[in-house]
């Protein structure tokens, strides 16, 4: 086995692969890249490649050989990099022509699902995350290659940190630990423990000793799977958790801000309804925008001040956008120059999104919006790299930059003059052929051109001996043709040759020379990147709103929005069968509990405010006629198992888990829904700890909450707790049917539309009948209906309170009862004998 493998060329294949065990090596042999061992194997298998063997099938150690065509291989790099894995492409650093025995090979690029330069969508960042563990707080920096941007920030448990990686969906995350490794496994993102580090000017932003080291680990990540200098890198953006609302993946999911439940999908979400922007760039910013909600005033009250300048003034809406529908993807552009990527395509798309801004900058001369203002002031119009563009760069070049046709002519004189002896080197053989016709006299004769003969003369074997004798000299015979040369033709061919090489030379050279310049632009086009995609953003807003009939909130410290309406739900229903509903908090009322039947509109009236709040911090304006709102610093959603259709783990545990952090974690400046909370356990379980959950938010948190409930028991609530008020969502019945009008109206619903909705699901009429009777006799009972038909409720205390009678005895029983010795369902059941007492006076 050892000769086998010992040859030249598999001990180089064998040194190079032992430096990258973690990637399928990409071994370039001529117009392949081959994989051997178990690299192919996988692959093979992986990509449904054949696997064949290098040294023959039949031989005795068989090596696993599978390859992939050196032209086409990015199909197959990117197939392998979306199914989690790593690539080293390792190219010849020598012209194999001219070089005796074994060709130098490099690993020239190691690719990882978070260093991948292709774009996921387009309006999509490619994340590569590092998080880091210093003594207790973690530092995580997020970079996108594709764009050269980075973010940082510090948190301060691992469990905050597996919610924020959760919630920024990376492709790919490095770690300093093993501990951090096993921690965040779960999310099934692929992953790896690193420790290498390089320090670098660009973390200068970077507040506190964890933010460095993990920029630390990520830009030595980059270095040394990327192998070149990465000069589109921009200097990272450290943010605080604190300053933006807090969004976490649950409630991102919850609230479909970026995907549809139903479908997964970006279409039916917010973002979608929201993204009206032109570009690339401004999508992903509007994506970050939601991502990260404002948590201050002044900057909220900014983007308002600039969506409203924007929806006021029609025309300069419709021109700004006609101008950025011609604005490319600047920030991918300048990294794919930065890479050393991109083609004449690039650089006249670049130049054709230059050639806009003076337009864009005369809009925006008479805005009175800070932003705006802001945006133009930093639009630099690059007159001289337009100009140059211009000059050197055809209208349509091809995609290869090294076979000519990109440059214009004027641009280089010696570049002219070769293109020139091209073209008269072609004139002068079209020339020949007419003139040889004519000599000759066999009009058949024609000249061609192949590749191994260049030039030739051809001529039929029936005429061929018409020719004189030493007329031409003769180069190849075909079964029923001649071809000749003539010392003149060769002469002309060598020229044209040469010509044609020389100047795709030529071409290349000065192409990469336009791009070294268009490098030294990194840092302005980069700025310019940034200010065009807040523009489109804030355009995107403006349209939203003018589109939707938004209006614009202000930035209170209550609640109060008229006729709200959901903002995704509205544009589904034909227009106007939305029933826009009223919301008022304030410090006396924080808490509602929303009753209904199912059906009725609740979940759909707890996320309609909740979207209108995140609306109203990224300085949209709100599907509402009028909106006060205050800052609210997270948004909590639970989700009842029930309803938890979404991540299919509909387990009570998890229900608790999210309730929990609700409970620990939300200050008074939080909103807290809680959807149908208690549901996955049984109704006197379920019902306890949802009254408790109540009264615990409403003692110790004092956040403004929602919650709805199908357990009418618990709107008696409103009685003990000063903050909650009860409303419903109305239903009426009709011809015994029941009509959902979809409206909020005050006070607590008053019957269980259970048995009409049955009805509506058409179950047998008998079935139907039966229910209504149970139910007619279930009420007539004096104990609590549900509690009757899941499990029988004990009649101890309601016999005991039964026996006080008068006003002055309820009194005292009240008296003394004493509350804090009580769980929640002897508290229920006091409380309901105690209303029976009274019924009874
Ligand atoms: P519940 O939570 O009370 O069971 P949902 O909020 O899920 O009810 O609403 C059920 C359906 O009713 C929604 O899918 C929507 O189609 C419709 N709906 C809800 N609220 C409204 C409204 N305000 N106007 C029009 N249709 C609504
Ligand atoms: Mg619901």
């Amino acid at each position: 086995m050892e000769t086998i493998h010992q040859t030249p060329m598999m001990k180089q294949y064998f040194s190079i692969k032992a430096d990258y065990p973690d990637a399928f090596l990409f071994y370039r042999l001529g117009d392949f890249y081959e994989l051997f061992f178990e690299d192919a194997q996988i692959v093979a298998k992986e990509l449904e490649l054949t696997l064949t063997a290098k040294n023959g099938k039949n031989a005795e150690h068989p090596i696993p050989m599978c390859g992939v065509p050196h032209h086409s291989a990015a199909i197959y790099i990117e197939q392998l990099i979306e199914k989690g894995f790593n690539v080293a492409i390792c190219e010849q650093m020598e012209d194999p022509k001219a070089t005796k025995g074994l060709v130098k090979r490099e690993v020239i690029q190691v690719i990882t699902p978070g260093t991948y330069m292709a774009a996921l969508g387009e309006k999509e960042n490619r994340y590569l995350l590092s998080v880091v563990n210093v003594a207790g707080r973690f530092g995580i920096a997020r970079g996108d290659v594709t764009t050269g941007e980075s973010w940082l920030t510090t948190l301060p448990s691992r469990e905050a940190v597996l919610r924020e990686v959760e919630g920024l969906v990376p492709s790919e995350i490095i770690v300093d630990d093993a501990e951090l490794a096993d921690h965040l496994s779960s999310l099934g993102i692929p992953l790896s423990v690193q420790t290498e580090r390089l320090a670098s000017s660009l973390s200068s932003g970077a507040r506190d000793e964890a933010q460095v080291s993990a920029f630390e680990l990520l830009f030595a990540y980059l270095t040394r799977t990327q192998k070149r200098a990465l000069d589109h890198l921009q200097p990272a953006v450290a943010y605080e958790v604190e300053a933006h609302m807090q969004l976490d993946a649950n409630t991102a999911r919850n609230l479909e801000l970026f995907r549809s439940a139903r479908s997964g999908e970006r279409k039916g979400s917010l973002l979608a309804l929201l993204d009206e922007t032109t570009t690339a760039m401004g999508g992903r910013l509007l994506k970050r925008w939601l991502e990260q909600p404002l948590y201050t005033e002044q900057a909220i009250r900014e983007r308002q001040d600039a969506v409203e300048n924007l929806v006021d003034d029609f025309m300069l809406r419709d021109q700004l956008r006609e101008q950025l529908r011609h604005v490319y993807d600047i920030e991918r552009l300048v990294a794919k120059v930065g890479y050393g990527t991109a083609n004449a395509r690039d650089l006249v798309q670049l130049r054709n999104t230059l050639e806009r801004i003076p337009a864009v900058r005369e809009l925006l001369a008479n805005v009175t919006a800070t932003r705006l203002h802001h945006i133009d002031a930093t639009l630099d119009t690059f007159d001289a790299l337009s100009e140059r563009l211009q000059a050197a760069l055809v209208e349509t070049p091809p995609i290869s930059i090294k076979e000519g046709g990109m440059i214009r002519s004027g641009y280089s004189t010696e570049l002219d003059e070769l293109l020139e002896a091209k073209a008269n080197g072609k004139t002068w053989i079209a020339n020949l052929e007419q003139q040889e016709r004519l000599a000759t006299g066999i009009k058949s004769l024609k000249i061609g051109y192949n590749r191994v003969f260049g030039y030739y003369l051809e001529v039929t074997k029936a005429n061929a001996r018409l020719l004189e004798e030493g007329r031409y000299e003769r180069k190849q015979t075909l079964t029923n043709a001649e071809r000749y040369v003539t010392p003149e033709l060769k002469e002309k061919e060598a020229l044209i040759l040469g010509a044609e090489e020389k100047s795709c030379t030529l071409e290349y050279d000065l192409f990469v020379t336009l791009r070294e310049e268009v490098k030294q632009e990194t840092k302005p086009l980069q700025q310019l990147a940034r200010s065009l995609s807040e523009l489109d953003v804030l355009l995107a807003l403006a349209i939203v709103a003018e589109k939707r009939d938004y209006v614009r909130p202000t930035t209170s410290n209550n609640v109060q929005i008229d006729c709200g309406r959901h903002p995704v739900i509205e544009t589904v229903l034909p227009r106007g069968e939305y029933v826009a509903n009223d919301l008022t908090l304030d410090d006396t009322r924080r808490m509602l509990l929303i009753t209904g039947p199912n059906m009725s509109g609740k979940s759909t009236y707890m996320r309609q405010f909740a979207l209108i709040a995140i609306l109203h911090q990224i300085g949209s304006f709100v599907p509402a006629e009028a909106a006060e709102l205050p800052l609210f610093d997270r948004i909590f959603t639970r989700i009842g198992a029930a309803d938890d259709l979404v991540s299919g783990q509909s387990t009570f545990m998890v229900e608790m888990t999210e309730t929990r952090q609700a409970v620990t974690e939300a200050t008074a400046h939080s909103l807290i829904l809680l959807d149908e909370i208690g549901r996955g356990t049984s109704t006197y379980d379920g019902m306890a700890l949802a009254q408790a959950i109540v009264e615990y938010i409403a003692a110790t948190i004092g956040a403004k909450t929602l919650f709805s409930t199908h357990y009418h028991e618990l709107t008696v609530l409103e009685d003990t707790i000063p903050a909650l008020e009860n409303v419903h969502v109305r239903a009426i019945e009709r011809d015994g049917r029941v009509v959902f009008l979809h409206e909020v109206h005050p006070g607590r619903a008053d019957k269980s539309y259970g048995i009409h909705v049955a009805e509506l699901a058409d179950l047998p009429p008998d079935l139907i009948e039966r229910a209504r009777t149970i139910l007619s006799e279930l009420e007539t009972e004096p104990k609590p209906t549900r509690a009757a038909v899941e499990q029988p409720a004990p009649a101890e205390p309601v016999a005991q309170l039964s026996l006080f009678e008068t006003e002055d005895d309820i009194k005292r029983q009240l008296l003394d009862l004493d509350l804090l010795a009580m769980n929640p369902i002897e508290a229920m059941q006091a409380l309901y004998a105690l209303q029976q007492s009274a019924k009874k006076e």
